[in-house]
């Protein structure tokens, strides 16, 4: 396995990435991106093991409804980078399943693929959502046929692919780029039905950073941006050579949808398990907001504090039943329930901008405006904001300012604007969420009970 310092050398690989206008050569001391690489490198502090072959904890496959359960509980603790490997890996085994009666070869391919990149301790990223064009119009039906990431070139030991990839959480932070089909393909597409590896620093490869990351100088006004921040990248394809054993689908449409699925399945469980921590935290929030306002007991607080709770007792409760109901493949890997998953991530993405609703209406309007912790610092104005910003003898003026901050910085400020979006959009929009779950509803069970209910048997179908 990698040590932190290995992992930081690592990057120093001739890989292509840019940030605000300028080619970024070292990313691992960048003053910006360099922190997400610091956060990274903890994660192998975290789990590095020095016998020959181990593999991190993180990485491994749950076998069982509690073994999932652990990997849940152990992934709310780790950062971005370390989590989307991990979603990646169960991708590519839970794709490897759904192909193995199709494309056994691509199946023993993607299985040896994991492994090796197991045993390596490299870090993937996902790359699925495309440039898209003319969101009306298909893949294969666009006025720049760049639109969706497609081969143009067929050779004997591989196939060159190019395009985009938009949106990439921590793609420059990583080894390795999972690309594979946004959507489903039909005959015709078969050029854009390709699932493959692609290594950061592949020639060809180009990544344009953006983050929600503070610009401050000050970072103590933001509590939790300021230390923990993950860019997203817009990875650029342009003509990149890909070995066949790095491809894992080429030229098969019908089985385009089956990563995208697979992906969406990881993603949203990791969606709705943070989800389950942040619908608590914001309910924290709200409560020792109320109780600094001296509100706590008001009729219409207690409320909205009641709403909240039920709202992330909800989403936990999806979460659970999700990992409950798991289902166990002939390999012996765990896989979460494909219904409660969509149905808790939907209704968390949902019901989001009700729970930061009812936290900015119950804090009032220093969520905007409470002056910074240097403020509080300087010897002429610390005292008086200390002052005002004390509520009773019991509520320290510090304390209730940096509780502001910290819900500005978590709901209100740049972090705050990245969740409300990411939410509802990360692991596919809301529309994606309905069609899945819509999918695996037992619709025809939902009908024969409504017939029941009727006394109207007779008219039940086999
Ligand atoms: C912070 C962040 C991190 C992300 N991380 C990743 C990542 O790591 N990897 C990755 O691959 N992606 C990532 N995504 C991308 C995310 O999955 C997409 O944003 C999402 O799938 C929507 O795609 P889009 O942004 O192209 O929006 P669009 O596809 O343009 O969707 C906008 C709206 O139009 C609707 N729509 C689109 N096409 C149609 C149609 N044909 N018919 C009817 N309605 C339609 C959608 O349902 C949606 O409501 C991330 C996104 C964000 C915001």
């Amino acid at each position: 396995m990698m040590t932190a310092e290995q992992y930081r050398q690592s990057l120093d690989d001739g890989r292509e990435t840019y940030f605000e206008g300028q080619q970024i050569l070292d990313v691992a001391n960048h003053s910006i991106l360099g922190i997400t690489v610091d956060s990274a490198a903890k994660g192998y502090d975290r789990f590095y093991k020095k016998e020959k072959d181990a593999i991190g904890d993180f990485m491994k496959v749950p076998g069982s409804a509690a073994e999932l359960r652990e990997q849940v509980e152990l992934h709310e603790t780790v950062d971005l980078l370390t989590h989307v490997t991990y979603a990646s890996i169960m991708t590519l085994l839970t794709a490897a399943d759904r192909i193995d009666s199709q494309l056994p070869e691509n199946a023993k391919r993607i299985r040896q693929y994991v492994d090796e990149v197991q045993k390596k301790d490299l870090r993937i990223t996902q790359c699925i959502t495309d440039a898209k064009g003319d969101r009306s119009r298909r893949a294969g039906n666009q006025d720049d046929p760049d639109a969706y990431v497609h081969v143009v070139e067929r050779r004997d030991d591989g196939v060159v692919i190019r395009g985009a990839k938009l949106h990439i959480s921590a793609a420059s932070m990583g080894h390795e780029l999972m690309t594979i089909p946004t959507k489903s393909m039909k005959k015709g597409e078969e050029d854009y039905a390709i699932a493959c590896m692609v290594p950061v620093n592949a020639p060809g490869v180009k990544i344009i950073n953006t983050t929600y990351a503070p610009r401050h100088e000050d970072k103590r006004d933001f509590p939790v941006s300021g230390s923990q921040h993950t860019p997203e990248g817009f990875v650029i394809f342009d003509n990149v050579f890909v070995p066949n054993e790095r491809v894992f689908l080429d030229g098969v449409p019908e089985l385009a949808t089956i990563f995208a699925h697979s992906l969406g399945l990881w993603e949203r469980l990791g969606g709705l398990s943070g989800m389950a921590a942040g619908y608590d935290r914001l309910v924290g929030f709200a409560q020792l907001i109320a109780e600094a306002n001296g509100l706590e007991r008001v009729g219409h607080v207690k409320e909205k504090i009641s709403e909240m709770m039920i709202n992330a007792t909800l989403i936990r409760a999806s979460l659970e039943a999700a990992i409950e109901n798991c289902s166990v493949t002939a390999d012996g890997a765990a896989f979460p329930n494909e219904l409660y998953t969509n149905v808790g991530k939907y209704h968390g993405a949902a019901n989001y901008s009700l729970m930061v609703r009812h936290l900015h209406d119950i804090a009032g309007g220093s969520v905007l405006t409470a002056p910074g912790i240097a403020d509080l610092e300087n010897e002429e104005t610390g005292h008086l904001i200390r002052k005002y910003m004390s509520t009773m003898q019991s509520v320290d003026g510090t304390y209730r300012t940096r509780l502001f901050h910290a819900i500005r910085d978590t709901t209100a400020d740049a972090l705050g604007g990245w969740s409300a979006v990411t939410n509802i959009q990360a692991g596919g929009g809301l529309y994606a969420q309905r069609i899945v779950s819509r999918m695996y509803y037992d619709l025809d069970n939902a009908k024969k009970m409504a017939l029941e209910h009727a006394h109207m048997q007779e008219y039940i179908a086999d």
